[in-house]
């Protein structure tokens, strides 16, 4: 089996994915949940600069975003719902950091929570 690189940065299976499994993109090659990863952040800034703060310091933002995901392990799917879930409840986030506070808001988390057990009734983690 052909092993090719995984382009996703952050890769949590070693780095290296086989064809068989790959999702091919142009000319790059990822895991599954890594370009899904890849993707909900896409979107988590796009989201961010659109409709909460267009006159974010994208340093800043992005800072916030992969310290967020890589030191406080934070899934990029629960992230997107929170980004979401600020934009919906017109909620105040005035900087980039407001996000390590909200990542750990209790009503942020069930509504994560309730939102996953009313589509499939499944018990979930919510890293904290
Ligand atoms: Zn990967």
């Amino acid at each position: 089996m052909r092993e090719y690189k995984c382009w996703n940065k952050r890769c949590a299976h070693g780095g290296k994915v086989t064809d068989n499994i790959a999702v091919k993109v142009g000319s790059k090659r990822y895991h599954k949940d890594c370009k899904m990863d890849i993707d909900n952040l896409k979107k988590v800034r796009e989201l961010y600069i659109e409709f909460v703060d267009p006159a974010v310091v994208h340093m800043q933002l992005n800072k916030v975003i992969n310290t967020l995901i890589e030191d406080k392990k934070v899934d990029s799917e629960f992230l997107l719902f929170v980004i979401e879930f600020i934009i919906e409840k017109d909620i105040e986030v005035n900087v980039p950091f407001s996000l390590y506070y909200k990542v750990t808001d209790y009503k942020i988390k069930k509504a994560y929570k309730d939102k996953f057990s009313n589509l499939c009734n499944n018990n979930l983690t919510i890293h904290s």
